[in-house]
């Protein structure tokens, strides 16, 4: 065994009990005040040094002996607008909000970490930065930490991200190299046409004939302009216009979300999309705006730090299951941190025994807390490797 895992594993009630504390006050979006005080002021509690280097985004820097890189290790802390129905004994305390996505997990996880690396950081050959992000699945706290000096001072060379997979029991980790998670950019088109009489459609420029086609021409472009076999989900799911039986609207509204694995498909599909509802715009004769309000890069796991993990992994306690082959079908703002630096993204098992539908986002989700004291290991063991090899 090595010595973190011990040390995690003796350090399980207190990091569950972190955890249940969070799960109980789920906090929603980019300000989450009290999570953030609680991982503040329980770290500092502890001799960690740790910034707010935006509202609620936690930075702790555990520096090592000398000189040497900078490995970051991330985390997310807010939780889902959605009704905890999970019937746990600490279930949250807040209607209409849970941790329906493990960021409480993921936090204490981090923290873990942050105990297990600051305990032994005269042996660190180098810094592990830690950051804890609010407002992930709005995919706005990346971001914010990135604007606000995140991979600066020290520069960080590379990151480590986990997710937890409430599908997959403990023992599983799934960190393929190349594409793991899809980008995501949900979009909405609005026509602006001119109402009329329903009885003279031709003194109208009628947005719904317009959106109508504009529909059925995005699919075609789905269709014939990307190869068969590439992965790219472009879905309409909402479409509004009018209001009455006899008046032609000005107005209709499209929205949707587009997923790929990859990222010359996306940059491609941005650029040709607006052309598509420009082009069906003018031959509608009605007006057109496409606006991107939410959007997240996929995430490519470097093959290079898949491989190194890899190796480091063969000297931890636990023998992982893992499968080289697997992809998320869904998107997370790490996104933004693994384009710019060499990342990888890690899916942690946490499925409870004898439970079956268990997926994440959904109001009946549990996780197994077993699943803390291993990530909190497995953070650290990679990030003690990683300085010792880089
Ligand atoms: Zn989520
Ligand atoms: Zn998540």
């Amino acid at each position: 065994m090595s010595d973190f895992y011990r040390t995690a594993l003796d350090m399980k009630e207190e990091l569950v009990s972190y955890r249940r504390r969070i799960y109980c006050n789920p906090e929603v979006g980019l300000e989450l005040p009290e999570t953030t005080a609680f991982v503040k002021e329980t770290l500092e509690s502890k001799g960690l040094e740790v910034e707010e280097i935006a509202p609620s985004a936690l930075q702790v820097l555990i520096r090592g002996k000398g000189e040497g890189k900078t490995l970051l290790l991330r985390a997310d802390m807010d939780a889902l607008p959605i009704e905890d129905r999970s019937d746990l004994d600490f279930s949250s305390k807040r209607p209409g909000k849970m941790h329906g996505c493990g960021h409480d997990i993921h936090t204490v996880m981090a923290m873990g970490a942050a105990l297990l690396l600051h305990e032994r950081k005269d042996e660190l050959q180098g810094n592990v930065k830690i950051m804890f992000q609010p407002g992930e699945e709005i995919f706005a706290g990346a971001k914010l930490m990135l604007e606000s000096g995140l991979l600066e001072d020290p520069p960080v060379d590379a990151a480590v991200d986990m997710h937890v997979d409430p599908m997959s029991p403990v023992g599983t980790l799934d960190y393929p190299p190349g594409p793991f998670t899809t980008s995501a950019d949900n979009f909405t088109i609005t026509l602006r046409g001119q109402s009329a009489h329903g009885s003279a459609p031709n003194n109208a420029k009628d947005p719904i004939s317009a959106a109508r086609d504009l529909h059925l021409n995005l699919q075609s472009l789905r269709a014939r302009e990307v190869a068969p076999g590439e992965y790219l989900v472009l879905s309409i799911c909402s479409f509004n216009a009018g209001n009455s039986h006899n008046i032609f609207p000005d107005e209709a509204v499209l929205q949707g979300t587009m997923r790929t694995y990859n990222s010359k498909v996306r940059d491609y599909m941005l650029q040709r999309i607006p052309d598509v509802v420009e082009g069906i715009a003018r031959l509608h004769e009605v007006e057109a705006d496409f606006d991107i309000v939410m959007s997240t890069p996929s995430i490519e796991n470097d093959p290079q730090l898949v491989e190194e993990i890899s190796s480091y992994l063969e000297s931890f306690d636990l023998k992982f299951k893992s499968n080289p082959g697997a992809l998320i079908s869904a998107s997370d703002d790490f996104g933004y941190i693994a384009s710019q630096i060499p990342s990888v993204l890690m899916s942690i098992g946490c499925k409870p025994e004898g439970v079956e539908k268990n997926f994440l986002h959904n109001s009946g989700v549990t996780f197994d807390e077993d699943v803390i004291p291993v990530g909190a290991a497995t953070f650290a063991h990679i990030a003690w490797n990683w300085l010792a090899n880089n």
